[in-house]
């Protein structure tokens, strides 16, 4: 595999592990030359999955536009490479275990669920590319759908926690006033 930094031929695994459904495989490298660490995937080729694209054209099945669409999505957010690539494992299992044709909207469907569950706002980004909103009004409501379903603290609890917190919600404090308790108890 060529270096990406030095261009060099040769390089060495260092690590290979296999996503959670074990459909891909996932290398660490390092190039024998400028020592530059990168990582390459390797899946099996499904040549026989379509896609239908909206001018009812079809094309094959290409998992590398799923990951950059979705990573594009997620540009800037923090969400590791690894919730990127079981999301894309387990979207890439239900299309091919579904059959041998798929419709690009199915496949903006799929991806929209995931996204949901895991950023809100590449929830949001990738929407407002794929779905194409039909009218304003449809992207105002998916925005105020949003605004309803976070919850003010849900994204930095440390920071939002009230002050007034009684001690019991600490699990460590907790675990001290019950072992506190327990003495007491036996004296
Ligand atoms: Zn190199």
């Amino acid at each position: 595999m060529r270096c990406p930094k030095c261009g060099f031929r040769d390089d060495k695994v260092i690590d290979s592990r296999q996503s959670r459904d074990s459909s891909s495989i996932r290398r660490r490298r390092v190039c024998l030359q400028c020592a530059y660490r990168f990582t390459t995937y390797e899946q099996i080729e499904r040549s026989d999955l379509r896609v239908i694209k909206r001018d009812r054209t079809h094309e094959p099945f290409d998992r590398r536009k799923l990951v950059s669409s979705l990573a594009k999505a997620c540009e800037k957010r923090s969400i590791s490479l690894v919730t990127l690539e079981t999301a894309v494992d387990e979207i890439v299992h239900e299309l091919e275990t579904s059959g041998r044709e798929v419709s690009s909207a199915t496949i903006g469907t799929k991806v929209l669920e995931k996204l949901r569950v895991i950023d809100e706002v590449a929830y949001l980004r990738y929407a407002s590319v794929h779905r194409r909103f039909e009218e304003v009004d449809e992207f105002v409501d998916a925005i105020q759908a949003l605004g309803r379903r976070i919850k003010p603290n849900s994204l930095q609890p440390e920071l939002f926690a009230p002050e007034t917190a009684p001690p019991a919600s600490h699990p460590a404090t907790a675990g001290a006033r019950e072992a506190e308790a327990n003495t007491h108890g036996r004296v």
